[in-house]
């Protein structure tokens, strides 16, 4: 097809690309297969060009813009939508490096849609945080960087040339060439350094299992990236080492803006279904009204937040968008009854999806607020 290229969040073409992936969204969410349909079409609408400056063949949308492009596209299609997050993070932090010649090899056809990255750094923010040992090493030896370990969630990445993979930096003991052969690190002590690479995934040593099963969003095909003895080129370094690779350089902050974004677009869809079947039912009409309130309150609280004129903080927007997520799900769930329960109709998937906002990408503030909110403790 020739898909025309979105150019705002206000372009019709928007509304049409969404359309189409809400179409296919109850499918992809029963047959868990990667959605390679979905993302083409995406890249056939210029969503990757959304995120990239035009020197790589991108449209530089501000922030504002693309928010209201995620919240456009979740609502059509969570799962595809969750991708392009880890895809674009990939990106940010990539078109963010000192390394130019890293950007001119690998930005160009990521902004084309022609190859795919994704991102392993949850290890170093908001996964396995309470462990002593970093699941993830990085030694130092001639010409780059010898990584052992995994990174427990890697989105996509049997999908993927590159991605982006954060590693701690443990003490190299003068290791001369590049000591691939034999070398342990799991017992090495850290340096206090972190490093930011952007691997080949076709480089010996690196493995993807077969993805998780999850309670919603299977067809992201999420899993473990394992790596033995990887040799990664200093030509592949993005960031480091340096002490917090993560706030070195551009790209999304865990719990960012971006997360309540997508729940604010899931939660849009909910509210569309209880608003459909409210045409014909007069006991709708009440709750459709609080929450379409309480959804255009919290969108606000983002809009003011990403304007820099804050009315609440980033994290209490997070537990506001978190708990509309869940709240609109089952109030849809609700609205269309034992009909909404069966597999296959959206409600069913977009409580199971709302879930999702309660993990993904959760700093521990945010995950307290959660709890309270559900033990029913007030702030
Ligand atoms: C579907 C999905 C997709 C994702 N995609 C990506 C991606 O593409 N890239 C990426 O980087 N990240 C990704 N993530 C990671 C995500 O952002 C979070 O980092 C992850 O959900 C954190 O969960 P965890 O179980 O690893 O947390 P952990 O904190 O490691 O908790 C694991 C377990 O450890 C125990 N535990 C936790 N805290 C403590 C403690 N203080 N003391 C003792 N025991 C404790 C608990 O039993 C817990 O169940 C994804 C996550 C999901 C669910």
């Amino acid at each position: 097809m020739n898909a025309q290229r979105i150019t705002s969040p206000e372009d019709p073409a928007l509304g049409q690309l969404c359309g189409q992936l809400a179409e296919m969204a109850d499918a992809l969410d029963e047959k868990g297969t990667w959605p390679a349909e979905q993302l083409k079409l995406c890249g056939e609408y210029g969503v990757y060009q959304w995120f990239l400056e035009p020197t790589w063949g991108g449209q530089a949308w501000n922030e504002e813009a693309i928010l209201q492009g995620y919240m456009a596209l979740s609502a059509g299609c969570l799962t595809t939508t969750f991708i392009i997050t880890q895809r674009s993070g990939a990106c940010r932090r990539i078109a963010g490096s000192d390394n130019r010649q890293l950007k001119e090899r690998l930005l160009p056809s990521l902004a084309a849609g022609t190859t795919f990255s994704t991102v392993g750094i949850s290890h170093l923010t908001t996964s396995r945080q309470h462990l002593l040992k970093p699941v993830l090493r990085a030694v130092r030896v001639s010409g780059g960087y010898v990584l052992d370990g995994f990174s427990p969630w890697v989105t996509g990445a049997a999908h993927a040339q590159s991605i982006v993979v954060a590693a701690t930096m443990v003490e190299s003991d003068g290791v001369q060439g590049n000591g691939v052969e034999g070398m342990d690190s799991a017992n090495r002590q850290p340096t206090g350094e972190q490093l930011l690479v952007a691997l080949p995934t076709d480089l010996p040593g690196v493995s993807v299992p077969a993805p998780a099963r999850l309670t919603g969003l299977s067809a992201s095909h999420t899993g473990q990236l394992r790596l033995k003895q990887t040799f990664v080129k200093n030509q592949d370094v993005i960031a480091g080492p340096t002490e917090d690779v993560m706030a070195s350089g551009q790209g999304g902050t865990t719990g960012g803006f971006q997360t309540s974004a997508l729940a604010l677009g899931v939660a849009q869809a909910a509210i569309d279904s209880i608003a459909q079947e409210a045409l014909h039912r007069d006991n709708l009409q009440a709750p459709l009204e609080a929450l379409q309130a309480e959804h255009e309150q919290i969108r606000t609280e983002l809009f003011a937040l990403v304007r820099g004129e804050p009315i609440c903080t980033n994290q209490q927007l997070r537990g506001h968008a978190n708990s509309l997520v869940l709240r609109t799900t089952q109030a849809a769930l609700s609205a269309a009854k034992g009909s909404g329960y069966l597999m296959g109709h959206p409600a069913s998937r977009w409580c199971r999806e709302a879930l999702f906002f309660l993990v993904w990408s959760c700093p521990q503030p945010v995950v307290q607020a959660n709890l309270c909110e559900l033990a029913g403790i007030l702030d």
